[in-house]
């Protein structure tokens, strides 16, 4: 996907400050973050959003939140809570059409 911003952070062409990676998925230091810790977790391949996962993604699906628990861990979130956002389209803002999900934490997150 050559207009992709994430995959091109995937090739390597836009650096970011990583979290995690590994053959499937990165993790990676939001660069507007609206919390102290704002997290994003990607797949590699590219999939447009939630809307566009397959049967066949299933074990990336569980894998990425298996590892989104590490992350939790990693970045320090973990024993104290956060929460996972994934925007799917037009009207929950979605600016990057690569599945992603948010990791919000390190301090008390609006309940609205
Ligand atoms: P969403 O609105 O769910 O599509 O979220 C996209 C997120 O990607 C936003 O929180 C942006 O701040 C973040 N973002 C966009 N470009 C970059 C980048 N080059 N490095 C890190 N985060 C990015
Ligand atoms: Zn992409």
């Amino acid at each position: 996907m050559e207009d992709c911003v994430f995959c091109k952070i995937i090739k390597g062409d836009i650096p970011s400050k990583k979290v995690y990676e590994d053959d499937d998925i990165l993790a990676f230091y939001d660069i507007n973050p609206i919390a102290k810790v704002h997290v994003l977790v990607i797949p590699k391949k590219h999939i447009t959003s939630l809307l566009e996962l397959k049967e066949e993604d299933k074990d990336l699906l569980f894998h990425i939140f298996n590892k989104i628990n590490e992350i939790a861990e990693i970045v320090g979130v973990a024993k104290t809570g956060f929460r996972v956002i994934s925007n799917v389209g037009e009207d929950s803002g979605q600016a990057v059409k690569h599945l992603h999900f948010h990791i919000l934490g390190g301090e008390k997150l609006p309940t609205r």
